[in-house]
């Protein structure tokens, strides 16, 4: 469903993205983690169409981001870590004029709508200004919009940042209820997130994959490599971006 070969995504001379090579299977959710800087973000952009890649191929849903990105757009949903909104719009409103964005027809707008906001359990706040409602819900009408033209493919950049922990709780759950029928690829910095939402786990470090597989292998490497049988994901990322192991 994403597939990226070998690509690579300078800012002028700085290399933000080193020859990087993934592919993301039909259903999976995965988490894009890293340090500051490592490269997450513009990863993300580029898998979205906001950034054309400099080098290598990346294709969504079997269309190239440089070739086809308006058909890359078609089947992708995106959240954004800004999650930009506008405060003074009804959640409806909101909604109504993505699914117009999305192209969705007039006709099929109402049902499309009611179906993203049933699934992200905003029903009940449809008629509220966006600017009253929680961080949560926020998040939650994000996602809703995200979804609404039922992409085949989503992608969430740092979507539980900012939340406390029983939003955190809530929108972890909508995501894994999401993930089981769609492909996900979500970036975080909570690293407890990752083993609560994700099997799989790319770790980006300096613009390379340091480390790429489900995270109960990776763990048992990371254990047997530091002799710590109880490593856990925050022993796994300081593993992998401590420099001494590229060495
Ligand atoms: P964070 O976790 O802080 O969001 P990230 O892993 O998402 O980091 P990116 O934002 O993709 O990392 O940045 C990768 C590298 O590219 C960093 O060194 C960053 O400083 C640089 N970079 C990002 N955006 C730009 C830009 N617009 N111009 C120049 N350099 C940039």
């Amino acid at each position: 469903m994403i597939k990226v070969e070998h690509f690579t995504y300078d800012y002028g001379s700085h290399r933000a993205v080193d020859d990087i090579s993934f592919e993301l299977k039909s259903g999976e959710i995965v988490a894009l983690i890293g340090p500051n800087g490592a490269g997450k973000s513009t990863t993300m952009k580029v898998l979205t169409t906001l950034l054309r890649p400099c080098g290598g191929k990346v294709c969504v849903a079997g269309y190239d981001v440089t070739e086809n990105p308006m058909r890359v757009r078609e089947n992708m949903g995106y959240l954004p870590e800004t999650n930009p909104l506008y405060g003074d719009m009804l959640v409806y409103d909101a909604l109504a004029s993505v699914a117009a964005q999305r192209h969705i027809p007039a006709k099929n707008r109402a049902e499309a709508i009611e179906t993203a906001a049933r699934q992200c359990s905003i029903l009940n706040v449809m008629h509220r200004p966006i600017e009253t409602l929680s961080r949560g819900y926020r998040q939650r009408v994000g996602i809703a919009q995200a979804i609404i033209h039922k992409p085949a493919v989503l992608i969430l950049d740092e979507a539980t940042t900012g939340l406390d922990p029983n939003q955190i709780c809530e929108i972890r759950d909508l995501i894994l209820e999401i993930g089981r029928e769609k492909t996900v690829l979500i970036s975080t910095h909570i690293l407890q997130e990752v083993t609560a939402i994700a099997k799989r786990i790319i770790l980006l470090n300096h613009g390379k994959i340091a480390c790429d597989g489900p995270v109960s292998e990776l763990l048992g490497t990371v254990g047997k490599k530091t002799g710590n049988s109880s490593a856990g994901i925050e022993d796994l990322f300081a593993f992998y971006t401590h420099e001494q192991h590229f060495e």
